[in-house]
């Protein structure tokens, strides 16, 4: 990783850009195409709101989505920085902690982002704060693929304030945080979907479409990312 700062400051910043951009239209596009075109009427039975998104939705939300990526390019920018001066807790050897602990920090990843997401968002909830950060994701009540991440670009820097606490607190190989970020985008676009596809739904305390859902029509409930701990805890879950 410490060779792209290798990089001008713009260049760097512009494939950042271009990676996140292609993840996001082909992590968001196939679904969307699955789903919403080739299989609009065969999976009409698990839409979760009879009605289609419009198309200009859709559009607001791949433009807030690239605003947002905008944020996180110039985010991963600072924390390469923090990582090539040996600021973070990065270690480069699977040995030195042992696998076990390498699968280990990646489930202490998703616990602590899920811990982070659902009180952040509470916190983004607050009449104080919320017209300036969360609102413009709430204009999207019937989510589609594409609205993982639409944010206002405040949301999108309060949502990245996950890293510096991982990369900070708990020794992290590279590979693990790889793998917690893709397990980040395909969930957050996944509890996007808009429909509610059963099979999909492995335990009881997933967080899914449906639930999510919920919260998009009735913010008041289901502020969590990946699991109903956190609602079920507090009493914000309903189904
Ligand atoms: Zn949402
Ligand atoms: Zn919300």
């Amino acid at each position: 990783m410490e060779k792209l700062l290798e990089l001008s400051a713009f260049k760097l910043w512009l494939l950042l850009m271009s990676v996140l951009t292609l993840r996001y239209f082909f992590v968001a596009g196939i679904p969307y195409l699955w789903l919403y075109v080739i299989g609009k009427d065969k999976y009409r039975g698990y839409k979760i709101q009879k009605k289609q998104p419009s198309v200009s939705q859709v559009v607001l939300e791949v433009k807030y989505s690239l605003i947002t990526f905008c944020v996180y390019s110039s985010g991963i920018w600072l924390f390469l920085n923090w990582l090539k001066n040996g600021y973070t807790q990065n270690y480069t050897n699977i040995d030195e902690f042992g696998n076990v602990y390498f699968v280990f920090s990646v489930f202490i990843m998703i616990i602590m982002h899920d811990t982070y997401s659902y009180w952040i968002h509470r916190l983004m909830h607050h009449n104080a704060i919320f017209k300036y950060t969360h609102l413009l994701h709430h204009k999207f009540k019937n989510p589609s693929p594409w609205s993982a991440f639409a944010f206002h670009p405040f949301e999108s820097v309060l949502t990245m304030g996950i890293i510096p606490i991982i990369i900070f607190t708990i020794p992290w190989h590279n590979w693990s945080l790889v793998i917690f970020i893709t397990w980040m985008i395909f969930y957050d676009t996944f509890v996007h979907l808009g429909y509610n596809i059963k099979q999909l739904k492995l335990f009881k305390f997933q967080n899914t479409p449906l639930d999510h859902d919920v919260h998009h029509r009735n913010s008041k409930y289901n502020f969590g990312l990946y699991f109903t701990f956190w609602d079920r805890l507090m009493g914000t879950y309903k189904t």
